[in-house]
Formats: structure tokens, sequence, C-alpha cells
């Protein structure tokens, strides 16, 4: 098993740049579409997914039971609960997660802080 993004390796500075605004409190995580594994960005602080890696003004917020998040590949609707149990790393929910390698090579590669690779170089 490929080890999976966890808050240490999301460069904060740089997504935060990107989205220009800034409650305070995000906490970022990635997740992925069940059905074409197409990743996206999740602020979980405030519930709102951010699907396109180049243009984070574009923003879809999933509050209540009942909201859908439509994936910018598929066009598949992911409900809110299937992501809020995504974020809880509930059992079942495995296909949502992502490999730091899977997101090196997506489109979010800009958002991984290189530092926190585990290898050394000395
Ligand atoms: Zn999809």
């Amino acid at each position: 098993m490929q080890p999976l993004v966890t808050e240490a390796n999301i460069d904060y500075t740089e997504v935060i740049r990107r989205i220009g605004d800034s409650g305070g409190n995000e906490y970022f995580y990635f997740l992925r579409c069940p059905n074409c594994s197409f990743i996206f960005l999740i602020d979980s602080e405030v519930d709102t997914a951010f699907m396109d890696a180049s243009e984070l003004l574009c923003q879809v917020s999933f509050c209540h039971v009942g909201d859908t998040v439509a994936c910018l590949r598929c066009k598949q609707p992911l409900a809110a609960e299937q992501i809020w149990s995504a974020l809880r790393g509930e059992t079942g929910t495995e296909l949502w997660h992502v490999s730091r390698e899977a997101l090196r090579a997506s489109a979010w590669s800009w958002a991984i802080k290189e530092n926190s690779r585990p290898e050394s170089h000395g």
C-alpha cells in the first residue's frame, strides 16, 4: 500500500495563497472521486471542495445533508455524507483516499510540500 497524503504533506502556504482568502482555520485534505479517481481538494473546516487545481476560486460548498459535489471529470454527484465519511477515514472509504504518488502525478503536484518526503539526502 502506498503512503497516503497527510496534512503534513500539503503546502498550506501555497494553497492559501492561491485561494486568495483565508478564514484562518483551514484543514485541507485531498480526496478522489471513487468512480474515476479524479483528485480534488477539501477544506473540511468550511465543507468546501476545490475541484479544479488550476482555479481555486472555483469552490463548491457541501454544508448540508443532501448536498452533492459534481466530479469535474466524470460529472457524477458525490454526496456530502460520503465525503464526510471519507474525511473521517471510515471503513469502506478506501477508494476516496489519495496516495502521495497519485497526488504528485496529478494537476495538484504544486500543493505538495517537497520537504515532507521521508527520504533523506544525507
Ligand atoms: Zn469522477
